[in-house]
């Protein structure tokens, strides 16, 4: 068969879809100075498709610039074309970064906690999802039986995940009906939001050439299991000494870690715009599902917002602090990772130069979008973050999306986000 190697450079949008362009790979030394050609309104995709509402019209030109550290080539040896990606960094034309590109949200997070702390945040992202190559048996949830009846897919996940420069940590047959989880190495928190984004699309192209699918919908099925993405995260100072822990704080929690847990928990209502950010998130954010309810920081507990994780078989004091880490868990897969990450750390950055106090209180979390977005939109501190013209985008379009599909019932919504995701 007649084939050309084919590249393709793309981001993960705010609709936490990979989207970007491709080229013949012949042109890949120029196209690692030049980019992709895109354009303002691309931002205003929703995860439907049709840009429903956008501030910018038809006008304007960007670039999607490759960012060679993102470089995803991983041939499954099945015949397919192989993936060969480049997660990339959305320019102006004269080479700067656009105010609204997802990874430079993200780079501008992590200045705001360097600049407040001098600290930098490491993150691990745990993904679950549904594969659709098994069928159901109940009660073979974590069974070495569902392990198995899945066959070559989490062989071929760990595989590409590898290939694909990301270190693979596990996979698991989850709690839910076809429900899997996977894991993998903490890094910096770009790094951690790009093999985040690689971990999931390696799932989808390995479901793929099984011609199954992996659906990370937040909530597949109405009244079934969630699907989860929850982000640990540790701090750490400028020599990458950990500063998490303190055995004598609260919790085991440093200060510095006790002021950022209380700006996420301050920040929370309003942030789950950004980290749960479809109608269906909030069908996953409702009692019994082992996702949170409530803004609340617990020791072990996996309904909480943020856990304080467990830490293993450490011999000294140096192991329990290099592994103790916190989970922030009210996140899942129809948030970009850059956003998600982006928005925490500018959260706890904020608690850490208020020198916040853990609240005594659990402040609800908002039960639909349109409310996340309404306490968003209230929110002084997010739309700097953001800056103006990304505030406004952002919002503008969540709520055209959360409007577009606002008479739908509970089965026809899961259902059209997992198409979807
Ligand atoms: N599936 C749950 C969620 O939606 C999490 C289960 C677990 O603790 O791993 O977040
Ligand atoms: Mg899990």
């Amino acid at each position: 068969m007649l084939r050309e190697d084919l590249t393709f450079v793309g981001t993960c949008d705010i609709a936490g879809l990979v989207r970007g362009k491709g080229f013949p790979s012949t042109e890949l030394p120029a196209r690692r100075k030049s980019g992709i050609g895109w354009t303002h309104s691309n931002l205003m995709q929703t995860c439907f498709g049709p840009i429903l509402d956008t501030p910018f019209g038809t006008t304007g030109d960007l670039m999607i610039v490759p960012d060679p550290s993102a470089e995803v080539h991983v041939d499954f040896r099945d015949g397919s074309a192989p993936e060969h990606f480049f997660l990339g960094d959305i320019h102006n034309t004269d080479g700067s970064p656009w105010e609204c590109c997802v990874r430079a949200f993200l780079r501008r997070a992590i200045e705001a906690l360097n600049e407040a702390a001098g600290l930098e945040l490491l993150a691990a992202i745990e993904q679950e999802f549904i594969f659709t190559g098994v069928e159901d048996v109940p009660g073979h949830a974590y069974s070495l039986s569902a392990f198995r009846r899945q066959g070559v897919f989490g062989e071929m996940l760990m595989a590409a995940i590898r290939a694909a420069g990301v270190h693979p940590d596990s996979f698991l047959a989850e709690y839910g009906p076809r429900q899997f989880e996977m894991t993998v190495a903490p890094h910096a928190a770009l790094p951690a939001a790009d093999a985040a984004i690689i971990a999931r699309e390696m799932a989808r192209g390995a479901a793929f050439r099984l011609e199954n699918r992996a659906i990370f919908s937040p909530m597949p099925v109405a009244d079934g299991s969630g699907n989860g993405v929850h982000i640990h995260f540790s701090l750490h100072d400028a020599s990458g000494a950990p500063v998490t822990r303190d055995p004598n704080g609260p919790m085991e929690l440093s200060a510095v870690a006790a002021h950022f847990a209380a700006g996420v928990l301050r920040h929370l209502p309003a942030l789950c715009a950004v980290t749960a950010p479809s109608p269906v998130s909030y069908m996953r954010l409702t009692p019994n599902r082992w996702a949170p309810t409530v803004a609340d920081l617990k020791l072990q507990d996996r309904g909480a917002a943020l856990r304080i994780c467990p830490v293993f078989d450490a011999a000294d004091k140096e192991q329990r602090d290099a592994q103790f880490n916190l989970e922030f868990r009210v996140c899942d897969a129809t948030a970009s990772p850059y956003m998600a990450l982006g928005a925490l750390i500018f959260a706890g950055a904020d608690g850490i130069r208020k020198r916040l106090a853990l609240p005594p209180n659990e402040a609800t979390l908002p039960i639909s979008l349109t409310a996340a977005l309404d306490l968003m939109d209230a929110s002084a501190a997010m739309k700097s973050w953001f800056g103006p013209v990304f505030f406004e985008a952002y919002l503008r379009h969540k709520r055209s999306e959360a409007a577009y599909v606002a008479d739908l019932p509970a089965e026809e919504l899961c259902a059209r986000y997992a198409d979807v995701y």
